[in-house]
């Protein structure tokens, strides 16, 4: 039997080019401090020797500060409302989301980091819409971020809000702080992976997943 419904499908995942909008919790850290924002970045060019006065830089600021916002929206989301409207189903087989794009900045440098998760799990009686996945890795990765952390948040949250017997999640990305600053290494891709439940304890269901995921299958 073909055991991969979702397998192969690639999920394309439109809006991570868009503006998101703001969507603020409850008990979220309060609203971007825009202004602030702007002094620091017109500092920043000040200390580099630059006259942030200058015509092509007047605007800097103010725009710096509105990326910084779309780019950190996800410090005012709660990605675990996406897996908390499940469906009952009786299909217990893996379910995979392949080639979810996302973009991060890493949060030592605070440069980009880009790649795709994929992002796996057995249910154990529930299961989410698949845009859901995507949505939560979207959240996930607009903040301040380490891939290693990010890869665990991703697999942590599956595992707190559905039932199931294992997670896989594997990112790839490749880090701009690497290739154009340090080691200057612009081919190099970094991967990590979170393997839960099953996909801990059992050998092939690690393998099968990861032969979905890989194109070996
Ligand atoms: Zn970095």
């Amino acid at each position: 039997m073909n055991p991969q419904p979702a397998g192969g499908k690639t999920f394309d995942h439109g809006s991570l080019s868009g503006e998101l909008e703001d969507e603020p919790l409850q008990n979220a850290p309060s609203a971007v401090d825009l202004p602030r924002i702007e002094r620091a970045v017109r500092e920043i060019l000040a200390a580099v020797g630059e006259d942030p006065d200058r015509e092509g830089l007047r605007e800097t600021p103010a725009r710096v500060a509105r990326m910084y916002r779309e780019l950190f929206s996800g410090l005012r989301t709660d990605p675990r409302v996406h897996l908390q409207k499940f469906f009952a189903e009786k299909y217990d087989e893996m379910v995979l989301v392949k080639d979810i794009a996302f973009n991060s900045m890493c949060e030592h440098h605070l440069l980009p980091f880009i790649g795709k998760a994929h992002v796996g799990y057995i249910p154990s009686g529930r299961v989410v819409g698949l845009s859901k996945l995507a949505r939560v890795v979207e959240e996930v990765s607009r903040r301040p971020q380490v891939q290693e952390r990010m890869t665990e948040e991703i697999a942590n949250l599956l595992i707190e809000e559905l039932q199931v017997r294992g997670v896989a999640v594997v990112i790839e990305a490749s880090h701009s702080c690497m290739s154009i600053r340090g080691v200057r290494k612009p081919e190099s891709i970094c991967v990590t992976s979170a393997m839960k439940g099953i996909f801990r304890s059992n050998l092939s269901s690690r393998s099968e997943v990861m032969n979905l995921i890989y194109g070996k299958a």
